[in-house]
C-alpha cells in the first residue's frame, strides 16, 4: 500500500486506512496531525527492498519526524537512526533503536553530546570540521573509548532544490570541502582514539532529480579510492538522505528503486557497507494536517479561507515557499470550486498556506486536510501566538491513537517563571 492507498475517499469522506477523518474530528480538537502507520511501514520496506542488493543500514533521519510512535514503528522494522542532537539520540534509544545503528550528524556537536554518544557506543560520528575531530579525539581519549568516524564531504554539487535545504554547495556551512578531505583523513589517522571508518555525504533535501546524487556519488567513489590508496581502510559509505516526495500530483520524482540502483552501480565495487538516511521520503506523504475553516472572508480582491491551523503548526509554506495540496475532507463529486488564499490565524502575513488556490467550495466549520505534512511539520511547530502545538494521532488499520497530546494552557503558561522582584 502506498500513501495514495492509505489516504483515499470512501462515501465522499476522506479516510486514512480504515478510519474516516471526520469521525476522529468529532473526538479531537482541530488542528491535528494524522499519520498512517501503514504508509510509514510501506515506505520503509520499499527502502529495504530497493537496497537489498548491498549491505545497507537504513538510518531514518529522526529530525523529519521524531515522534516516539513513529520511531518505534520504524525500530520494529529494523531501522537505524540518523540523529543531529543529544535529544534525538535519547529519542532513538528510547524507541529501542540500538546504539550500534545510530549515526550522529550535525555541524555543532557539543562536548556533552559527544560524551554521551561515546558512552553509548554509537555506530559512527559524521564529522563536519577539524575542530570537531579534535574535540572528539580528546573526549574519547579521556573516556578511554574509540570513536568510529566518517567525514561529511561537501562535494560542491548543486542539488537544484530550495536554497534553504541545499547543503552540498561549497558556500554551505556543511561538511569538509572535498579537496581538503585527504588532509583531514591524514590528520585523523594521527589522532588518538579515532577509528577512521567511512565517508559521508548529504547534499540537500527534497531532491527531485537523480543527477545531483549521481555527481555526488561519483565524487565519493573517487575519494574512497584515493583514501584507500593513502593507506586508510574505508568500510562505510553514508550516502545521506534527501530523496524528494510528490507534493503535487504528477511531479516526477526518482523512485527509490532508481536511487538504490544508482548507489549500487556507483558504489558496489568499493565493497563498503552503505548507510542511507531517508527522512522525508519515509514519513512525508504518510501524514496530513487536519484543520477546520474558521471563517470564509471576502476581501476586496480575494477570498480568504481562514483555518484554525497556522504557521506555528506547519511552517513549510512560509519558510520554504512549499506547495502543499489542500483538500476538503468531505468530497462531494459535484461540488463547485472556488479560488482562495488559504491562511492561518497567526498575526503574520507569512502565515499563508496557499495563494490563489482553487479547491472545492468551503463553508465555515468545514474540515480540510493539508497533505504531505508527515515530514518537517509537527517537529518544526511552535507555540507562537500562544497557540498550543497540534495534537498528533496515528492510524493503524481500524485503530487509532493519540501519539502526542497538546499541552494544557496551564502547563504551558506555568513553564514561565516570575522573578522574585515581581512577587
Ligand atoms: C536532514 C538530513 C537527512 C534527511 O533528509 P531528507 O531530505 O528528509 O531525506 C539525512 N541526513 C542528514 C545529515 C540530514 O541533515
Amino acid at each position: 500500500m502506498n500513501s495514495n492507498q492509505a489516504f483515499y475517499y470512501r462515501n465522499e469522506q476522506l479516510f486514512v486506512e480504515d478510519i474516516a477523518i471526520n469521525d476522529i474530528a468529532k473526538q479531537i480538537t482541530t488542528p491535528f496531525y494524522c499519520y498512517s502507520s501503514r504508509a510509514i511501514t510501506d515506505n520503509f520496506i520499499q527502502y529495504q527492498q530497493a537496497f537489498a542488493k548491498q549491505d545497507t543500514l537504513i538510518c531514518y533521519a529522526v529530525k523529519a519526524n521524531s515522534n516516539q510512535a513513529i520511531l518505534t514503528t520504524l525500530a520494529k522494522l529494523g531501522a537505524g537512526a540518523d540523529v543531529v542532537s543529544l535529544g534525538e539520540i535519547k529519542r532513538a534509544l528510547t524507541a529501542n533503536i540500538p546504539a550500534n545503528k545510530i549515526v550522529f550528524s550535525g555541524v555543532a556537536k557539543t562536548a556533552e553530546e559527544i560524551e554521551f554518544a561515546l558512552k553509548q557506543n554509537i555506530f559512527q560520528f559524521n564529522i563536519e570540521s577539524e575542530p570537531e575531530l579534535e574535540q572528539i579525539s580528546t573526549i574519547a581519549t579521556r573516556l578511554n573509548k574509540i570513536a568510529a568516524v566518517s567525514f561529511r564531504i561537501n562535494p560542491d554539487v548543486n542539488a537544484n532544490t530550495h536554497a534553504k535545504i541545499t547543503t552540498g554547495k561549497a558556500e554551505n556551512k556543511f561538511g569538509i570541502p572535498i579537496d581538503k578531505a585527504r588532509n583531514i583523513y591524514k590528520k585523523a589517522a594521527s589522532l588518538p582514539n579515532i577509528k577512521i571508518q567511512g565517508v559521508d555525504v548529504h547534499i540537500g533535501s527534497q531532491l527531485t532529480e537523480i543527477t545531483p546524487f549521481k555527481e555526488a556519488f561519483a565524487k565519493v567513489a573517487e575519494l574512497v579510492n584515493a583514501l584507500n590508496s593513502d593507506g586508510h581502510t574505508i568500510s562505510v559509505i553514508d550516502i545521506g538522505g534527501g530523496l524528494g516526495i510528490e507534493y503535487q500530483a504528477n511531479e516526477s520524482i526518482p523512485k527509490v528503486t532508481e536511487y538504490a540502483e544508482l548507489a549500487y552501480q556507483q558504489l558496489a565495487s568499493l565493497k563498503c557497507k552503505i548507510i542511507v538516511e531517508p527522512g522525508r521520503s519515509i514519513v512525508g506523504n504518510a501524514g496530513v494536517l487536519v484543520s477546520k475553516v474558521v471563517y470564509v472572508k471576502k476581501g476586496e480582491q480575494r477570498q480568504f479561507l481562514i483555518l484554525d491551523a497556522g504557521m506555528n503548526d506547519m511552517i513549510r509554506p512560509s519558510m520554504y515557499d512549499a506547495y502543499h495540496d489542500i483538500i476538503r475532507v468531505k468530497n462531494s463529486p459535484n461540488s463547485s470550486e472556488q479560488t482562495y488564499d488559504i491562511v492561518g490565524p497567526v498575526c503574520e502575513t507569512g502565515d499563508t498556506f496557499a495563494k490563489a488556490r482553487k479547491i472545492a467550495t468551503c463553508q465555515q466549520d468545514d474540515l480540510v486536510a493539508i497533505k504531505s505534512c508527515g515530514a518537517y511539520g509537527a517537529v518544526m511547530s511552535s507555540a507562537y501566538n500562544t497557540r498550543l502545538p497540534a495534537t498528533e494521532i496515528m492510524i493503524n488499520q481500524n485503530q487509532w491513537c493519540v501519539i502526542k497530546d497538546r499541552p494544557s494552557y496551564e502547563e504551558y503558561i506555568n513553564a514561565d517563571k516570575i522573578p522574585a522582584w515581581l512577587e
